[in-house]
């Protein structure tokens, strides 16, 4: 059961579990991705999702999805569906069915009527203004309500009333009894219960009263037994309650022990990018982005039609790890991560994003050839294709200059090139708008001839008679500067959609990544073809 670890990939929670698993505290782990469904997920999801669903894997434990449906207004079914989608395309291993806070809100009421009853919690008929001003803040202790010495049974009584709508939204809260002065304000007397006359995605209108976040949470994880809670650091001062809470209920017989421990880890941001449902959901209503889905977007959905991987995903978590550190993470890793593995997986192309024409004029008209083009350099397993090369040709625009610079290797008059797994061809000069050029016809790759000229610049190309023409959309970051807040930060260039010249072999093919030769990688979806990564990072420092 306790597998044993390199240190180096080793972090705090996995030694927090092994010495529960050691100690026999825990005979199984059970871990927990506890999404709310009101928006889609994000490249920071990507990071808790591979760190539980990894723990409970390497442990030989389970890992629930749940979704934390306790707030009726901002939820929905379709955020529901493509965060299934998102879990399932990250490869995470949820036993097959999703769990919803919405089925204990039965248990969760019943553990109320027991704070109630054991003079754990009250109901407060303060104003909201009045309770937020009572409560006090950092320096300033907080001031007990009139209606805190209410016996139990008259909170009980109202509580009832309560859920069974006979008051008005925020007319009562039902709040924990625990202390107005305490030095953490979490622990002031906090609230488990309001007044919402909503109808819930799940429920329908059998509530109308719901159970707050922080209190909800906790009782969630008891009912499923989740032995290692993970969350991210903003909730380290809530612990204390998630503890009082879950104790109380235990002392009360309405949980066993032992009970779901609170760990804290540090939340990845991301540079480029906003990581927060609040500021995505602004760039999808303020129609900067095409949807959810936009591949700029840094969605988990946005990054699949953008043809990130989830294995590059995971490479992406395993290299930033986890700590309780603060963490911003420079994007330039992700994108390594992603070439990375699509260096392995993406089958060479030829394509020209930036089309001008070359002839080679002494090539005979009508005279075709298939030229042999290995799938991939190094995996020689993987064979080769036939690409049909003829007298006219698609070159890229800047592999052709009237005046070269030093250090130009490419096109220009008098210059000789290698068409790459074609011939060797010598420029004759540029006249209406066509490169001309000769070929020597005894140079063909593959032949004992090749080697006969020596060229330095080695360019790629498409027969024009051939060619499958394209529209190409050249992603780029969406935001420009490292640490963007809002949408005057966008990058105006972070889509470019070209008319591009592929290939004839990439006319149908779908949901594939491909490298295009001397470009990046790129994924042909459903008839797009989005560039998910260039070769190299065009964003690095100098
Ligand atoms: P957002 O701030 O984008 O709205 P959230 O935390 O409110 O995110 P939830 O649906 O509540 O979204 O989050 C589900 C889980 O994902 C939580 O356990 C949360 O801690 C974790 N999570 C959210 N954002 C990140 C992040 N940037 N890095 C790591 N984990 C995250
Ligand atoms: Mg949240």
């Amino acid at each position: 059961m306790n597998k044993s670890h390199t240190p180096s990939t080793s972090n705090f929670i996995k030694q927090i579990i092994a010495a529960d698993l050691a100690s026999g505290k825990h005979v199984k782990i059970r871990t927990r991705f506890p999404p709310e469904p009101n928006g889609y997920l994000h490249l920071g999801h990507a990071k808790s999702i591979l760190l539980n669903f990894g723990l409970a894997k390497e442990y030989g434990g389970a890992c629930n999805l749940r979704f934390d449906d306790t707030n009726p207004e901002k939820e929905e079914q379709a955020y529901v569906d493509s965060i299934v989608e998102s879990v399932k395309w990250l490869g995470a291993d949820f036993g097959g069915k999703a769990l919803y806070a919405s089925d204990y809100f039965d248990f969760m009421y019943q553990c109320a009527e027991h704070l109630v009853t054991s003079g754990n919690a009250y109901v407060d008929s303060q104003s909201a203004d009045e309770m937020k001003h009572n409560r006090g803040f950092f320096t300033k202790p907080g001031v007990d309500s009139l209606f805190r010495s209410r016996s139990s049974s008259e909170n009980l009584s109202l509580l009832r009333e309560m859920r069974d709508g006979k008051h008005a939204d925020g007319a009562h809260v039902l709040r924990a009894k625990i202390d107005m002065r305490s030095p953490n304000i979490n622990l002031r007397d906090p609230a488990l219960y309001r007044i919402k006359k909503a109808t819930h995605h799940r429920t329908g209108d059998k509530w109308c009263i719901y159970p707050m976040y922080t209190y909800a949470h906790p009782i969630e994880d008891a009912v499923e037994k989740i032995t290692h809670s993970l969350c991210t650091l903003e909730f380290e001062d809530q612990r204390p309650f998630y503890d009082w809470l879950l104790n109380k209920l235990a002392d009360g017989g309405l949980l066993q022990r032992p009970l779901p421990q609170q760990i804290e880890f540090a939340r990845l941001n991301l540079t480029h990018v906003l990581l927060s449902k609040r500021l995505l959901i602004k760039l999808v209503e303020g129609g900067h982005v095409d949807g959810w889905d936009d591949p700029r977007m840094p969605t988990l959905a946005g990054a699949r039609r953008r043809g990130y991987t989830a294995d590059g995903l995971r490479r992406f978590a395993e290299r930033i790890g986890v700590s309780k550190a603060h963490q911003m993470i420079d994007y330039s890793i992700l994108e390594d991560c992603m070439r990375e593995h699509l260096n392995e997986i993406a089958p060479r192309r030829m394509a020209v994003l930036d089309p001008i024409k070359l002839v080679i004029e002494n090539y005979p008209e009508g005279q075709e050839e298939l030229m042999d083009v290995p799938n991939h350099p190094q995996k020689p397993e993987w064979g080769k294709r036939q690409v049909p090369f003829s007298r006219e040709l698609w070159i890229e625009r800047d592999d052709y200059t009237d005046s070269p610079p030093k250090g130009y290797f490419r096109l220009a008059p008098g210059a000789t090139v290698r068409l790459r797994y074609g011939y060797a061809v010598k420029c004759e000069g540029y006249h209406n708008g066509i490169v001309r050029c000769t070929y020597l016809a005894e140079t063909r790759s593959g032949t004992p001839g090749a080697d006969a000229v020596k060229v330095k610049g080695n360019i790629h190309w498409v027969s024009v008679k051939h060619a499958h023409a394209a529209q190409v959309h050249l992603y780029d970051r969406l935001f420009k500067i490292e640490h963007p807040e809002s949408v005057e930060h966008l990058n105006p260039d972070s889509i470019k959609t070209v008319s591009a010249q592929l290939e004839p072999g990439l006319k149908d093919s779908k949901e594939s990544h491909v490298q295009f030769e001397r470009h990046g990688y790129f994924i042909c979806d459903d008839g797009r073809v989005n560039r998910t990564v260039t070769l190299r990072d065009s964003w690095a420092k100098h």
